[in-house]
């Protein structure tokens, strides 16, 4: 995803690992963080390619040893990718734990041992109080990257445990030359500008909306409504997956999630005789199909003569997206 060369504003994390790794001062625990879009995952998984390398260059793995051969496959016993299995789901406590038993286990290849989290922040409290567990008990040689865009949603005690590599933003222009690079087809320079700035300044999102086919940004509308709805990802999130879309079709989307969401509820109810949490589920099916009724309104509005700002129907849908659930909503 990143190319061979990495792009300019990853080099001077990268740099100051990897010399870190040399002395031998790299430290048991990152967080990588950063705005969405700038490729903090595959830098991570990338710098654990390389820290397993038998025989590591400054640009990466060597790619001819044992420890590459088993990374290019994704099979090294010794790196370990731990990503939520559905959006809205986060890491859960299950994963966490195959963690801490990877983490006793000793290594495989003789090599250092590198674990990374991708989207650290959608850890629940018990995910995260079992990460603390092997946070406080560090190994040798092994590592552990958790990459997230929402650094604030993690517990104070896990990141004062972690220390910390924050990704800039590109500047437009380099942005621009990345993207011109990494699109498979030439770049419209307008239509760039406009993706990188729904993305947020992330160009790998950028490049995503770029050449996403309308079946992936409507798939990625319900991912970042699943996420905004449970709060762990800001309405900004959401605006941007909407942006990517034509207006009345972002809206539609948005109603076919809340919609799929709300019927979710019901029938979790039909068979669950747990009162409590079916009275908390009914509630929640509710404030769900509330906001459902916005995002028609908001439908045939863009739909109608009256032309409203699109962006402004957007953005006030993601915002009540993001306060659907929350107490007194
Ligand atoms: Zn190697």
């Amino acid at each position: 995803m990143l190319g061979e060369t990495l792009p300019p504003w990853l080099l001077p994390a990268w740099s100051s690992l990897l010399a870190k790794a040399e002395a031998g001062t790299l430290a048991h625990a990152y967080i990588v963080d950063g705005a969405r879009g700038l490729g903090k995952l595959a830098f991570a998984r990338r710098l654990a390619a390389t820290l397993s390398c038998l025989e590591p260059t400054a640009q990466g793995g060597c790619g001819h040893c044992k420890s590459c051969a088993l990374n290019a496959s994704d099979t090294h016993p010794d790196v370990m990718l731990l990503a939520p299995k559905e959006p809205g789901k986060g890491l859960t406590i299950d994963l966490i734990r195959s963690l801490g038993d990877y983490a006793q286990r000793s290594s495989h290849a003789g090599g250092a041992r590198v674990a990374v989290l991708a989207e650290a922040h959608t850890m629940n409290i018990n995910a995260a109080n079992a990460l603390l567990k092997t946070l406080e008990e560090p190994q040798q040689a092994t590592y552990l990257f958790l990459v997230t865009d929402q650094p604030g949603l993690l517990s104070p005690t896990i990141r004062s445990r972690c220390q910390k590599i924050s990704i800039p933003r590109p500047n437009e222009s380099d942005a621009l030359a990345w993207l011109q690079h990494a699109a498979t087809e030439g770049i419209d320079k307008q239509r760039a500008l406009e993706c990188l700035k729904a993305a947020g300044g992330g160009p790998l999102f950028a490049l995503e909306l770029m050449e996403g086919d309308t079946l992936t940004l409507r798939a990625r509308v319900d991912d970042a409504f699943a996420e905004v709805l449970s709060g762990r990802a800001q309405p900004e999130d959401l605006l941007a997956a909407l942006s990517a879309l034509e207006p009345i079709h972002a809206a539609e989307q948005l109603l076919s999630a809340a919609s799929a969401q709300a019927k979710r509820l019901l029938l979790a109810n039909q068979d669950s005789s747990e009162s409590e949490a079916a009275e908390a589920r009914a509630v929640q099916a509710g404030r769900v199909l509330k906001l459902a009724e916005e995002c028609e309104l908001a439908r045939r509005q863009l739909a109608s003569t009256s032309n409203p700002n699109p962006r402004l129907v957007l953005e006030s849908l993601s915002w009540l997206t993001s306060r659907a659930l929350r107490q007194g909503a």
